[in-house]
């Protein structure tokens, strides 16, 4: 009796799937309370960084070279802030933890989310595993608290 063999059911094929869901490859964030903040396609060790700050830079509009990345930022949107920089001023419309009010990301524009080209991931702010605080969580330059609440 000859043996069927679902292709489908045979996930140890090496081939590529071009057609396959981009969910199999899909990356979710946790604040280091625990709350789930971002589900993106790519790792965030993978995107660049900003100078200014070590920011996680990540496109959020498509532009003639780049394509925008997918991904779904779980944030509230907070006050903006000035912030000095060498160059000048810089807006930054900031979103927080819904749960813990922990500031983790900002972009030049104001909300909704991808409002503007580019959404910024804090340094540190994100961990891949939930409940644990990120390896780079607490070096670098403390930024100065907000206290405009
Ligand atoms: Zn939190």
């Amino acid at each position: 009796m000859p043996k069927v063999v679902s292709r489908s059911a045979v996930s140890s094929s090496t081939d590529a799937q071009p057609t396959a869901s981009s969910a199999a490859a899909l990356r979710v964030y946790y604040c280091i309370c625990g709350e789930f903040i971002l589900v993106i396609e790519k790792s965030l060790t993978t995107l660049p960084k900003r100078k200014t700050d070590g920011a996680i830079i990540i496109r959020s509009q498509d532009s003639p070279v780049d394509k925008a990345v997918v991904f779904k930022l779980n944030a509230s949107p907070s006050e903006p802030v000035l912030l000095e920089r060498a160059g000048g001023h810089e807006r930054q419309y900031r979103f927080s933890c819904p749960r813990c009010n922990l500031l983790v990301a900002y972009q030049s524009t104001p909300p909704p989310v991808k409002s503007g080209p580019f959404l910024y991931i804090l340094k540190g702010a994100l961990t891949q595993m939930q409940g644990q605080v990120p390896k780079d969580a607490f070096d670098g330059d403390n930024e100065p608290m907000d206290a405009s609440s």
